[in-house]
């Protein structure tokens, strides 16, 4: 499942985690890079897409290894299609990665612009660009990765929306797509 910084993965990915408890295996992408990124250099999650991309596609490479080795009925991957880094956009999900992963569904959460902008503005414990107009293009270009992730890998392609409000939502929505 992915989606831009602050569209509220995590926090829809916390309602599931209640429904479902121990039948799911919710594993955060950046989480599994960080132990590495720490070592290179990024003090913190929102510093990961700021190290050179040729180091964050390292550090990527190692945390897909890692999380192909996870087991579990459901297993649900917290991440992104696309990371917006001075270089351009890096994409999250290129084919060695998708191909290590090999997911059943993929998912896109969204929201509108102005949502995701004002969710950015209001969390504080979090560095990210609440820039309308950075916004607009990073959720474009996230459902163009995503689509690209989905023709390499052949599973579906979900969008589910994020509304103001509507997490719990959101979660019902994602777990339908999901088939559980
Ligand atoms: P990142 O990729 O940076 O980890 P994320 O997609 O996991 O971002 P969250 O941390 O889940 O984003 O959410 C970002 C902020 O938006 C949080 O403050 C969260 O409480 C808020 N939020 C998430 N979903 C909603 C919603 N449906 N309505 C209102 N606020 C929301
Ligand atoms: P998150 O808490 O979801 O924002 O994850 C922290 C950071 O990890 C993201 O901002 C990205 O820099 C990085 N990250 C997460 N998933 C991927 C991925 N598939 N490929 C490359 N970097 C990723
Ligand atoms: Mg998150």
């Amino acid at each position: 499942m992915g989606g831009i910084p602050g569209v509220g993965k995590s926090t829809v990915l916390d309602v599931v985690s209640r429904r479902l408890g121990g039948r799911l295996l919710i594993v955060n992408y950046g989480t599994v890079m960080m132990e590495e990124a720490r070592l290179r250099g990024a003090p913190d999650r929102d510093s990961i897409r700021r190290l050179p991309a040729g180091v964050q596609r390292e550090i990527q490479s190692s945390a897909a290894r890692k999380i192909a080795q996870m087991g579990s009925e459901f297993l649900i991957v917290d991440t992104h299609f696309s990371i917006k880094t001075s270089q351009g956009y890096l994409p999250g999900m290129p084919s060695h990665i998708i191909s290590a992963l090999a997911p059943d569904s993929l998912v896109v959460i969204s929201a509108s612009p102005e949502e995701v902008s004002a969710r950015r503005a209001a969390d504080p414990s979090r560095n990210r660009d609440p820039s309308v107009e950075s916004v607009r293009e990073e959720l474009e270009m996230e459902l163009l990765f995503a689509v690209a992730a989905s023709n390499e890998s052949g599973a579906p392609l979900a969008i589910v929306m994020n509304r103001q409000g509507e997490a719990e939502r959101a979660a019902e929505d994602l777990l339908r797509v999901m088939g559980v």
